[in-house]
């Protein structure tokens, strides 16, 4: 199989080819996990931690799927850090929070099964592998004013890793979102971000920042790319080196078209490959993982009203996440479910031009709580607290449109807020911006009422809200939106900024501004499965060796977003509970499923 074996290669080079005439149609294995994103390489690492023979067939030529764009950042309530740190908690108090958003959508089976399992994967990783986080002490739940929302400790981001360690790996291993990097160096949440922002000002910040770009540049000499890796992208790095220490056999070009079924078992996948098809016998089991549906136009279609209604869906997602995996589970027997509050974890988008001519998707996750930025629609009025959690900013922002308008809105600065925070793709003083004006990206007018008018925003609206806005901004509140008033909301401003850590007056000319459109960093609606990542059927009964986590998973979260990481926190989990019930052999569904086949056989 040309290109595709990492298995007999222990510094991790995916390349070592077997010569193409050998090149074998069929293939063995134990367990075929489907999809090389967080969810489906911790399954592939569990599953070969208890003896498991593993192939993960990913349809790209890198590895890493969304989780190498993300934050790396999971939700783990008692995470063994938080435990060690004495910041354990009594899981009433998750669920307690949980209950208040979810509401019915909440599944106590599901939920349980999550908050037993979750740190016990963590625990597993940390031990066994090559896979290790650091603690969330200071990021707190989404909704701090709900019951039992927790203003730290519940989350843990993966810890920084250097990408040598990768070996020959490294070059398959995918690039973050090249707009949300500096010259492709990754920038990790917390103190390396705090350095970023404040390396002008501070000469600590600015040490720190001259090394890391040093070292970038040294890196692109030597590697040819970053090195130093940092969030979602040391997560599958760390992810990547586990399972090719386990001899795990990692097949980039290798996507899944077909499933093979002996009767209603699922018995492997036909994978399509640069050199013809590859049937591939799992003994043991199929775990689907292929990220979900973000950018299949007719699964948004059914599933996402706003699509309905004529607003286009940008997802911030490889275009390759095309709901592969849904289908696939379709195809024998599983359903996909229709009963989400929200189908896809919405996230503010813009469209950044780039120079081949496509359109990059940048998701807004972290300027939108600085202070001295609002977002407003085309009527020049505000219509959220915007640094609130992005996918209530895109909820937001579809309430507030007229239907049968697209949901368009604009994030509108001044000069001050542009150098100090950077506004979506334009990064901080002292990186120039004058590209994005010359591309159309980044919007500049001297006045505000001109800004309006370059937007095609309504100026009279839009001065009429600049002024009361600073009016109250200059004062430290927010009577409309109340922003700067949760723990969230202040852990997204800027802690040296008084009285309120979200809000400055808009002020200094000239003024910019960003256009936003509807978009996601994944989907919530998914297969139905139980809580052990088993398929379910039409009648609720698992599909035979057939499994899913990550996106591909129905989200346990009922199509709410409590929370950070709560879609890379569940994709693990339920991918280590996947290869924990393959390795146990799932006697008592095999001989339950047997009984009725003898049962139907008997009566035909
Ligand atoms: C900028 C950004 C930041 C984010 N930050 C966070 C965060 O901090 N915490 C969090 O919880 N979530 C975060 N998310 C969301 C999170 O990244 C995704 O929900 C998660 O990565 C999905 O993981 P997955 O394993 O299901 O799929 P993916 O990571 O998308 O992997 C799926 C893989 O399957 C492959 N594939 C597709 N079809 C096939 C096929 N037919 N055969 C073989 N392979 C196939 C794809 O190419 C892909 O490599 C973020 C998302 C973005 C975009």
């Amino acid at each position: 199989m040309r290109a595709m074996d990492a298995r007999s290669d222990d510094d991790g080079r995916a390349d070592k080819a077997a010569p193409r005439a050998e090149t074998p149609r069929h293939a063995q294995c134990d367990v075929l996990v489907i999809g090389s994103g967080a969810g489906g390489l911790a399954a592939a690492v569990a599953a070969a931690h208890h003896g498991l023979d593993v192939i993960v067939a990913e349809k790209t030529e890198t590895f890493g799927g969304t989780t190498a764009f993300s934050g790396g950042w999971l939700w783990v309530p008692n995470a063994p850090h938080a435990v060690a740190a004495n910041k354990g908690e009594n899981p009433e108090g998750p669920r307690t929070y949980l209950r208040h958003i979810l509401g019915n959508r909440y599944d106590a089976g599901m939920i349980d099964a999550y908050l037993e399992a979750a740190p016990r994967m963590l625990d597993f990783f940390e031990k066994n592998t090559a896979v290790h986080f650091l603690p969330g002490s200071a990021m707190p739940d989404f909704h701090g004013n709900l019951p039992g929302a927790a203003k730290g400790w519940r989350s843990v981001v993966a810890a920084p890793y250097d990408g040598r360690a990768l070996g020959g790996l490294a070059g398959r291993l995918r690039q973050p979102i090249p707009e949300t990097t500096l010259l492709g160096m990754g920038i990790g949440s917390g103190v390396d971000m705090r350095m970023f922002l404040t390396a002008t000002r501070s000469l600590r910040a600015f040490a720190y920042v001259t090394g890391r770009v040093l070292k970038h540049a040294r890196d692109l000499v030597f590697h040819r790319r970053a090195m130093q890796l940092v969030n979602g992208n040391a997560l599958v790095g760390r992810l990547l080196r586990s399972a090719a220490d386990r001899r795990v056999r990692l097949w980039p070009n290798a996507g899944a078209h077909d499933l093979l079924r002996d009767g209603p078992r699922v018995t492997g996948a036909v994978l399509k490959t640069p050199d013809g098809p590859v049937h591939v016998v799992a003994k043991r089991g199929v775990v689907l993982a292929t990220g979900g549906f973000p950018n299949d136009a007719d699964r948004l279609q059914a599933l996402l009203p706003h699509v309905q209604e004529g607003t286009p869906h940008y997802s911030a997602a490889p275009v390759t996440n095309s709901g592969d995996g849904l289908r696939l589970a379709e195809s024998a027997g599983g359903r996909v479910s229709r009963t989400m509050t929200d189908a896809a974890a919405y996230a503010p988008v813009s469209l950044v031009p780039r120079p081949d001519g496509s359109l990059g998707r940048f998701p807004h996750l972290i300027e939108r709580g600085k202070p001295g930025i609002i977002a407003v629609m085309a009527s020049g009025r505000r219509f959220a607290d915007e640094g609130g959690p992005y996918h209530d900013y895109v909820r937001e922002m579809i309430a507030a449109t007229a239907p049968g308008t697209p949901a368009v809105s604009w994030l509108v600065c001044d000069r001050h807020f542009l150098r100090r925070y950077g506004l979506g793709a334009v990064k901080p003083a002292p990186v120039p911006f004058g590209r994005w004006l010359r591309n159309g990206y980044l919007i500049e007018a001297p006045t505000i009422a001109e800004l309006a008018k370059r937007c095609g925003i309504d100026s009279v609206g839009l001065v009429a809200t600049v002024e009361a806005f600073n009016r109250n901004a200059a004062r430290g509140e927010d009577p409309d939106f109340h922003r700067g008033t949760t723990p969230y909301q202040r852990a997204q401003g800027d802690p040296d900024h008084r009285p309120n850590p979200c809000l400055a007056p808009i002020v200094k000319a000239p003024f910019y501004a960003v256009k936003i459109v509807p978009g996601s960093l994944g989907t919530f609606a998914g297969i139905e499965t139980d809580a052990r990542a088993r398929v379910l059927d039409g009648a609720g009964r698992p599909v035979p060796g057939l499994y899913a986590t990550g996106n591909d998973m129905n989200s346990i979260m009922g199509g709410h977003y409590p929370s950070g990481g709560i879609t890379l926190g569940p994709a693990m989990t339920f991918g280590f509970l996947a290869a924990e019930t393959i390795a146990a052999g799932d006697v008592a569904q095999e001989a339950r499923h047997e009984g009725e086949q003898d049962a139907v056989q008997s009566q035909s």
